[in-house]
């Protein structure tokens, strides 16, 4: 047929876990845990299936898990959202952003993200006739230049993409950036999409600056993250989104036919698991700390030169000094012939990305960062 997606192909994390499994490489490349998530969590969504929590979910998602994100959010945010008319819960983070996106941009609508981004957000434009403007960022910083972004803005400008902690770069925001960014787009009938998935695992010594703590961006913002990175259940695709009640019953319309419902007992189990252990996210950015310094550490010895990491579980590796390939043919080098799987950083961008920087996954269990780290030395 004639491709409404003629430029896309199968997803860098498809084809690279493909390629680890392939080589049998130690697989740093998409962003999963190698590692289970909680027992409790467990428990509760085998408890609920054997009480036979077993049909559709209401469209919205179940209501003590919106609650117990609404009560999340006010601890975290200082701030409460309506259970009822601001929080959605949706098939993971994924599905949040593209019923946002597709609720949100109307053919030859502009929309702005920061390069490198996420893949999933281009794609989800283009099907809606938008079109993307990507601000490319440098490293190592990937600061954004704010005048820069203003001379972006135009009368055709209708949603601004944000993802912080951000994935591929770890770096962060400050609140600074979003006092910024809302300077920059108050008066106009602008949105912010927020993609804050890994906003539990941030090492700023502030805490995390998301757009919910930021009282005007959050009457034009939807704020979406993901339970998949914050209880190490990847596979379980349940995420949600937080935005005014006027915004959410827009993306409500889209999820409504997206996916309509959410599986239930996992819903119920998160709420069980929210309300019994909030430790458990409390104490996520120690300990994805403590893997991301023992990971720097035994790199330290290897000839990678390691950016900053100040949120998600990636760390970025230059390998200038190891060789001339460019990134995707080292990561595809690295894989084949040292047995570690990453990421490429140029995909991630639409202007060509000359550094030789790769991604590496360091949420996975102490052996598998050494054995990695041990490989990854010998270059
Ligand atoms: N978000 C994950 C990553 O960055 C991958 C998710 C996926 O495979 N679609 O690696």
């Amino acid at each position: 047929p004639d491709s409404k997606l003629p430029a896309l192909g199968t997803t860098i994390f498809s084809q690279m876990s493909a390629l680890a499994q392939q080589h049998q490489a130690i697989n740093l490349s998409q962003g999963f845990p190698d590692f289970d998530g909680p027992g409790y969590l467990k428990q509760r969504l085998a408890w609920h299936v054997e009480q036979g929590a077993n049909q559709y979910a209401p469209m919205t998602g179940v209501a003590p898990l919106r609650e117990a994100i609404a009560d999340k959010t006010a601890e975290l945010y200082g701030w409460r959202p309506d259970a009822g008319t601001e929080v959605t819960v949706t098939a993971g983070a994924t599905e949040a952003l593209f019923a946002a996106i597709s609720a949100l941009v109307r053919p030859g609508d502009e929309v702005i993200c920061f390069d490198p981004s996420y893949d999933s957000y281009a794609p989800a434009v283009q099907l809606c006739g938008g079109i993307l403007k990507r601000i490319a960022l440098q490293p190592p910083a990937f600061n954004v230049d704010w005048r820069q972004f203003r001379e972006q803005l135009s009368p055709r400008t209708r949603l601004v993409i944000v993802n912080t902690p951000h994935n591929p770069s770890a770096t962060v925001w400050q609140a600074e950036d979003l006092q910024q960014l809302w300077q920059a787009i108050a008066g106009q009938e602008i949105y912010v999409l927020s993609d804050e998935v890994y906003e539990h695992i941030c090492f700023a010594d502030n805490g995390h600056a998301g757009v919910l703590a930021h009282p005007q961006l959050r009457q034009r913002a939807i704020a979406v993250s993901s339970f998949g990175k914050t209880f190490h259940m990847t596979g379980w695709k349940v995420g949600y989104c937080v935005a005014p009640a006027a915004l959410s019953a827009e993306v409500r319309k889209v999820h409504q036919y997206l996916t309509f419902a959410v599986n239930t007992p996992a819903q119920l189990a998160l709420a069980d698991m929210l309300r019994a252990e909030p430790e458990h996210w409390r104490q996520l950015p120690a300990f994805y700390r403590a893997k991301r310094d023992r990971f720097v550490q035994a790199l330290s010895r290897s000839r990678l030169e390691i950016l900053p990491c100040a949120g998600t579980y990636f760390l970025l590796a230059d390998y200038s000094a190891v060789s001339d390939l460019d990134d995707v043919a080292f990561c595809r080098w690295l894989t084949e012939q040292v047995g570690v799987a990453a990421i490429p950083l140029s995909v991630f961008c639409a202007d060509p990305f000359p550094h030789k920087l790769i991604r590496l996954c360091f949420a996975k269990q102490d052996d598998t960062l050494d054995a990695a780290a041990e490989r990854l030395c010998r270059l």
